[in-house]
């Protein structure tokens, strides 16, 4: 078996873990997976198995095409949804899917998260759009995802929940607790009052400065 999508197939049962675990999804909600670089394949979460108890093993091997490489599960019911972003943006490494609660109000009332905290300016670089709804797992749900993603880095699902994606797994999982957080933010400053939302070239510096110079690993940026 390919070792690199052994390894990818225990870093998905990790990130499923660390997702029920951060209280983005409840029961056997949501799911995860992600790229095997260099290949054309994916490696998901299955359908309705409990988090806790998720081993590699129960992870699925599919190629871009849905066909089922390695394992035994039904992989997530979403697989398509996962397979359209991955088709469509070659930079996106993993896609995780949440039920979070604050994100998922935004949705009902299918509102998008503006950028109203400075974390979430710098890893989304924007508002957080809403994808038109469709049925969960249908086709028409992942080309509305995919559309309203667009060069994004997360999107809402109407009446359903949120997509976050990143260049890695640790990457889309910062993508979907923040926008979680600056929903719930949003959704509290709205009650003690007027939220303040940050303007376009705020976003535009933020983003670029979290791109050039956050963290450890990026050529220093220009500094303030
Ligand atoms: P799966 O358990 O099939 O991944 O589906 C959960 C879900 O969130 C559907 O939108
Ligand atoms: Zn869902």
């Amino acid at each position: 078996m390919n070792l690199l999508a052994e390894k990818a197939r225990e870093q998905v049962a990790r990130a499923g873990v660390r997702m029920a675990r951060a209280g983005l999804v409840l029961g056997t909600w949501g799911n995860v997976s992600c790229r095997v670089s260099r290949e054309d394949l994916v490696v998901i979460t299955p359908s309705g198995m409990a988090y806790d108890a998720l081993q590699p093993r129960d992870i699925v091997v599919v190629d871009l095409n849905g066909s089922v490489v390695e394992g035994e599960r039904r992989p997530s019911t979403e697989l398509e949804l996962h397979l359209a972003i991955y088709r469509a943006r070659p930079d996106v490494k993993a896609v995780m899917h949440t039920h979070s609660v604050f994100a998922s109000a935004m949705a009902v009332a299918r509102l998008p998260v503006p950028p109203v905290v400075e974390d979430v300016a710098q890893i989304v670089g924007g508002a957080v759009p809403v994808a038109e709804y469709a049925p969960a797992g249908s086709r028409e749900l992942a080309e509305n995802v995919v559309r309203a993603l667009g060069q994004g880095g997360a999107v809402l699902l109407a009446n359903h929940g949120l997509v976050g994606v990143g260049d890695s797994l640790d990457e889309a999982f910062n993508v979907c607790q923040i926008v979680e957080k600056a929903a719930q933010i949003y959704i509290l400053a709205g009650l003690i009052g007027t939220p303040t939302i940050l303007g376009e070239n705020e976003v535009i510096d933020l983003r670029y400065r979290y791109l050039t110079s956050y963290g450890q690993n990026k050529g220093g940026g220009e500094r303030r």
